[in-house]
C-alpha cells in the first residue's frame, strides 16, 4: 500500500468535500481573474465566471465581491487531452513494464496518475485504452476520487482481430462493455517503422460499425497510405502521422476528419526515460533511433497540417513518466510548430471537447456547460509556457486545487 499515495487522496478528498461543503446552500460560486480566455478565441479581461452546482451560469464583468479573486491569473476551461493512456507507469522498479503487480498497486497508480494529470489543469482525457479504465472513469464519476473526466477505448483492435465480421462483432462488444469509442491500430508502431498494417476492408468494417453503433473511432496512423485509407473509411479522428502526405492532410480537412498529431510529449517522453524502457519488446536501440528521428520531423509535419487546415484538437499520447506533463504539447504546438497561441488553446479546450463529441458539455467558459475551470499564472497569449502553471482547478463545480474561498463567501 503506498502511503503517501492514500494520504494524498484523502487530502484532497477532504478539501473537495470541505469546499463544496462551504457552498451547500444553493448559491453561486463566483471567480474572478484579470484575464479569462473562454476557450472559442475569446479575451475578456477582469471577469467573473459564475457557477451554480456544476454548471457556469455566467460570465461577466461585474464588480463587488466575489468566492474567488484569483488576481492577476488567467482564467482557462479546465484543458482537455484526447490521447492518454491513463493507466501506464513505472513499476516499483522504476521500469516501464508491471510484472507481478496485485490490481490494488495497478489501481492505485492509475489513481497517481488521475490526480496528477486533474492537479495539472486537464479536466477531461480519453484513454486509449485499457479494460482497468472502465473502473477508474466510473470511481472518478461518482465524484469522491479526485481525476479528470474519463473516456476510454477499454481496448483496442489491429489486423489480427480478424476479418470484417469479426471487427464488427468486437466493435458491438466494446460498446456492450461500456466503452466510449473505438480504438484502431492501422499501422505499426514508430518504434518498427509505421508501415500500415490493416487492408481497407477492415478499416471500413471497424469504422463503419461503430459509426452505426454511435461510437467515434481513433485511428494509429504513421504511414501515408494507412492514415489516408483510415480516412477515407469514415475512420473520425487519425492519431500520430508521423509520415502524412500531403493528399492525406488535404483529405482529412476536407472530410472534417480530426487529426491529433503527437509532436511535444511521448517521444520526447521516451528518450527521457530511456533507461525506463530499453530492452522492453520494441523498446530497443532500432525503435529509439526512430523515435529520436521523429522528434524534429514532426515539427514540419505539424506546420504542414496548420496550413492544410486540418482540425487537430491536442492529444499527448500520455504513457509512463508523462502524466501531468500533458500541457507541454501545448508549448510545443507554439514555440516549434508555429501554431498561435490562441488557437493551440482552443485546440486543447473547445475544439478537443468538439472532437470527443463533448462540445455542449466542457471545453468552453459558457452559460450551460459543466463548470471546469482552472487559472495559469500570467498570461498564456503572451507565455504559452503560463498552461503548466496551474494555480486554480475547479471540475464540475468542485475545487480541487486552489487558495481557500474568501471568509465572506464561506458560510
Ligand atoms: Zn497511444
Amino acid at each position: 500500500m503506498n502511503i503517501l499515495l492514500l494520504r494524498l487522496i484523502l487530502t484532497s478528498t477532504f478539501a473537495v468535500t470541505a469546499a463544496c461543503a462551504a457552498f451547500a446552500q444553493g448559491q453561486p460560486i463566483t471567480i474572478r481573474a484579470a484575464r479569462v480566455i473562454d476557450g472559442t478565441g475569446k479575451v475578456l479581461t477582469n471577469a467573473t465566471v459564475e457557477i451554480q452546482g456544476s454548471k457556469i451560469t455566467k460570465v461577466d464583468q461585474r464588480t463587488g465581491p466575489v468566492t474567488y479573486d484569483l488576481g492577476n491569473v488567467t482564467m482557462m476551461p479546465g484543458m482537455i487531452d484526447v490521447h492518454v493512456h491513463i493507466g501506464y507507469h513505472f513499476g516499483k522498479d522504476g521500469r516501464a513494464q508491471n510484472l507481478g503487480e496485485a490490481p490494488a498497486e495497478v489501481a492505485f497508480y492509475a489513481a497517481e496518475n488521475a490526480w496528477t494529470t486533474l492537479a495539472n489543469g486537464f479536466t477531461t482525457v480519453q484513454s486509449v485504452g485499457a479494460a482497468a479504465d472502465k473502473e477508474l472513469r466510473d470511481a472518478i464519476a461518482r465524484g469522491v476520487l479526485p481525476g479528470p473526466r474519463i473516456l476510454t477505448s477499454l481496448g483496442s483492435l489491429n489486423e489480427r482481430t480478424g476479418g470484417p465480421k469479426e471487427l464488427r462483432a468486437y466493435v458491438r462488444k466494446q460498446k456492450a462493455d461500456g466503452a466510449d469509442l473505438i480504438k484502431i491500430f492501422a499501422s505499426k508502431s514508430i518504434r518498427e517503422g509505421g508501415a500500415k498494417t490493416m487492408t481497407d476492408e477492415q478499416l471500413q468494417a471497424a469504422c463503419g460499425e461503430a459509426k452505426t453503433q454511435g461510437l467515434r473511432t481513433l485511428v494509429h496512423a504513421h504511414a501515408a497510405d494507412a492514415v489516408l485509407a483510415a480516412a477515407k473509411a469514415g475512420c473520425t479522428q487519425i492519431e500520430h502521422g508521423a509520415f502524412v502526405s500531403d493528399e492525406g492532410l488535404t483529405y482529412m480537412a476536407e472530410h472534417g476528419v480530426y487529426f491529433d498529431p503527437n509532436i511535444g510529449l511521448v517521444l520526447q517522453n521516451y528518450v527521457e526515460n530511456k533507461v525506463r524502457y530499453m530492452g522492453i519488446g520494441n523498446y530497443n536501440e532500432e525503435g529509439f533511433a526512430f523515435m529520436e528521428k521523429a522528434v524534429p520531423t514532426n515539427f514540419p509535419m505539424f506546420k504542414r497540417g496548420l496550413a492544410a487546415k486540418v482540425k487537430m484538437p491536442m492529444g499527448t499520447d500520455a504513457v509512463a513518466g508523462a502524466h501531468g506533463q500533458n500541457a507541454r504539447e501545448i508549448v510545443v504546438r507554439v514555440k516549434d510548430g508555429g501554431q498561435n497561441p490562441m488557437d493551440a488553446i482552443v485546440g486543447a479546450t473547445a475544439l478537443a471537447a468538439e472532437s470527443m463529441g463533448l462540445g455542449k458539455t466542457t471545453g468552453s467558459l459558457v452559460p450551460g456547460l459543466e463548470a471546469d475551470v482552472i487559472a495559469v499564472a500570467g498570461d498564456p497569449l503572451q507565455d504559452i509556457t503560463a498552461v503548466r502553471r496551474v494555480t486554480f482547478v475547479m471540475k464540475g463545480g468542485k475545487v480541487y486545487k486552489g487558495p481557500l474561498p474568501a471568509a465572506s463567501a464561506a458560510k
